[in-house]
């Protein structure tokens, strides 16, 4: 590869500003610029932490005139438009909403800025294209597809992954779109120690960039810290992929 891959990270959610503005702070270090700002978290349990929500516009608002970053962000809901569009550069279409039409044809009509389309866990490739051709209908290749594991028979059993990583799909989704693939090797997986050998072979397979969960100190994160690197270990993976 000759290109540098897109690198989109950071951590699941902001939860402290500590740990957000930490993160911040060794991603620009390392020249990271498109970094995760989840503020509505789409949680299984409702007794989860669903995210700071409208609570944090401030925060990241005033950030980002201080310290210029690109904020990769999820919309679970027409409604949190207006608000996050002060502040938000590219929407994250995350997994359980790929085929929430109406979000899709909205996102569609009423911006310009990229959308990043993450793949249904039990969504067909074809219907995935299908998904992405609503945010395309106005806006061509402003739309960044992400695969980020699947659910197959592997889950039914106690040492499988949260997902099964979608790798081979790479191969697929190139030979029948133009649209930029990236890969998320921290929702595919859900475990910290096979974060950067799946990275590794996503790159190998073509794709063009990665999303990856990265915080300090992950194990006292409210959302996904199981899978987020640390710092040391987001650096391992950069010099991996020879990304220096
Ligand atoms: C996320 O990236 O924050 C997320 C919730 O991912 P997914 O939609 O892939 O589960
Ligand atoms: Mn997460």
């Amino acid at each position: 590869m000759t290109e540098k891959p897109l690198i989109i990270a950071g951590p699941c959610s902001v939860d402290t500003e500590y740990r957000f503005k930490s993160t911040l702070d060794y991603l620009l270090k390392y020249d990271i610029k498109y970094i995760r700002v989840g503020l509505h978290k789409p949680r299984t349990s409702p007794h989860s932490f669903q995210g700071l929500g409208e609570q944090a516009y401030n925060y990241i608002s005033q950030l980002k005139k201080t310290t210029p970053f690109v904020v990769v962000s999820e919309i679970l809901s027409e409604s949190d438009f207006a608000g996050m569009d002060t502040f938000v550069d590219i929407y994250q279409v995350g997994s359980r909403n790929m085929d929430n039409y109406n979000l899709l044809k909205y996102l569609s009509k009423n911006t310009t800025k990229p959308v990043l389309l993450k793949r249904g866990a039990s969504a067909t490739v074809s219907e995935y294209l299908s998904a992405a051709d609503y945010l395309n209908q106005t806006k061509a290749n402003n739309t960044y597809l992400c695969l980020r594991g699947i659910r197959t028979f592997e889950q039914i059993d106690s040492v499988a992954m949260r997902n099964t990583p979608d790798l081979a799909t790479i191969l697929t989704l190139k030979d029948h779109t133009p649209l930029p693939i990236l890969f998320d090797p921290s929702h595919s997986t859900g475990n910290y120690r096979y974060v950067n050998d799946v990275a590794r072979a996503a790159l190998v397979l073509g794709a063009d960039g990665l999303m990856i969960e990265t915080c300090t100190n992950p194990e006292t994160a409210l959302c996904d810290g199981q899978q987020s690197l640390n710092q040391q270990q987001f650096h391992r993976l950069l010099e991996q992929i020879n990304y220096f």
